[in-house]
């Protein structure tokens, strides 16, 4: 039978079935889609290929899905840092956005960002900012997944005037993406302190019309939790449940203050968690209890968070913090293992988009979005257990090829769809005009 790709590996970590890791098997990939798995010896008796790829020292995973971003935030890297989130939004990023965010500037941060994601072997990332149909046209152009906030906040910003416009150009845009294969979208209002009562009602009644997603920061600080509560009475979680917000379309980011209780009622609403272990450190935030949160049944996801306060788009660092950062936050050395770190930055990711049916495993039907890890380092040696090596050991730099559905978008460390030297001109003029104001 005729294909289009075998990848040949040293180790496949599919990711579902959990804990399964296939050593000396092929990924067979024909039309962009998975269409086998099996050993390799029967893998070429079987298919005929187009192109084999022999990775002889790697472990091929799923493609990483960064289920939390601000993309073109980018070029805000290192622009601000040691602050807290209020100070930090307040008297830096906002003012800098204010000034300078427009539709060249969302080009360039998020190819800069797309170009990073690749290299770190992430194949999709869930976006959330300004100008979200040039972040989506740069993501076509580039051959990455992404899944495009329509963002809506209450007060006027470079994108729309008031909740209204918001409103009406997030469905524009919806409806202008709806037939491009590797673009999904969500509505997004920013936040529990930034968008009112009556916006997110119509925005929940479009939500419901389309059956949409929608992604929002919540619960991302102590402060914005004893605000409103002091306000109203009750947390911002509590307010949202109200208006009818929490469903299994909804997903949360950062909730690093959850009381037990909230977790239980949370895990009944079939709401996703986006953690974003980093971000959450770096701003001291405090800290999501994602042990907690998966026994109680939540889905919860990974990200990095905007570039301003990571900063970096690296998944497998964000991999290896949220596992370490469970295990110190519960005191026990048990939670989130390996497994279930690498089902966040992949399955749990794509469920929280609900695009499960698509992408998150290396699943026969799935999408090919495929990245390949070289242990072969010195630094991952000896490799007992590559899924071990992969989340506490392996770096970024050792992310050697990535394929979203099924074209090749990192060719042995060689970007296929992006320029390097055309990436670190564009950061070097807007560091000097950003650096200006
Ligand atoms: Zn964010």
């Amino acid at each position: 039978m005729q294909v289009d790709l075998i990848i040949q590996a040293r180790w496949i970590i599919p990711v579902e079935p959990a804990g399964v890791i296939h050593e000396n098997h092929s990924l067979v990939v024909d039309d962009g889609k998975i269409v086998d798995l099996l050993e390799s010896a029967a893998a070429s008796e079987k298919y005929q290929a187009r192109a084999v790829e022999h990775l002889d020292s790697h472990v091929l995973i799923p493609g990483l899905i960064n289920c939390h971003t601000h993309a073109a935030m980018s070029l805000l890297s290192g622009i601000a840092d040691d602050l807290p989130l209020m100070d930090w939004l307040q008297n830096h990023i906002w003012p800098a956005e204010q000034k300078w965010v427009s539709e060249a500037f969302v080009r360039d941060g998020t190819d800069l960002a797309i170009a990073e994601m690749l290299r770190g072997g992430t194949t999709c990332f869930n976006d959330m900012y300004f100008f979200p149909d040039i972040a989506a046209q740069q993501a076509v152009a580039h051959g990455i997944r992404a899944n495009i906030g329509l963002i809506v906040f209450d007060f006027p910003t470079v994108w729309a005037e008031n909740a209204d416009v918001y409103l009406s150009k997030a469905l524009d845009l919806h409806d202008g993406l709806r037939h491009e294969r590797l673009i999904s979208t969500s509505f997004a209002p920013h936040a529990p302190y930034t968008v009112s009562d009556e916006p997110l009602r119509k925005m929940l009644t479009f939500a419901d019309e389309l059956d949409a997603t929608i992604h929002m920061h919540v619960h991302e600080t102590r402060h914005e939790v004893e605000e409103q509560r002091q306000k109203t009475g009750h947390t911002p979680l509590r307010r949202l449940h109200e208006l009818g917000l929490l469903t299994p379309s909804f997903m949360a980011v950062h909730m690093t203050q959850l009381s037990p209780e909230e977790i239980l009622f949370y895990a009944e609403t079939g709401g996703h968690i986006v953690h974003c272990p980093e971000s959450n450190l770096k701003l001291a935030s405090g800290f999501c209890p994602v042990a907690a949160c998966l026994d109680a049944g939540i889905n919860v996801a990974l990200g990095t968070d905007g570039a301003a306060s990571n900063n970096d788009q690296d998944m497998l660092a964000e991999m290896r913090v949220a596992a370490l950062l469970a295990k110190g936050v519960s005191g026990n050395a048990s939670a989130v293992s390996a497994m279930q770190a690498l089902q966040m930055a992949t399955l749990n990711g794509a469920k929280a988009l609900g695009l499960d049916d698509k992408i998150g495993s290396l699943a026969v039907g799935k999408a090919a979005d495929v990245v390949a890890v070289d242990l072969s380092e010195v630094e991952t040696q000896p490799v007992f257990n590559p899924l071990a090596q992969l989340v506490y050991a392996a770096s970024r730099h050792q992310v050697s090829d990535v394929w979203v559905a099924g074209k090749r978008l990192l060719n042995k460390r060689q970007l296929t769809t992006l320029d390097l030297q055309d990436l670190r001109q564009r950061a070097a003029i807007w560091q000097q005009r950003l650096a200006e104001f």
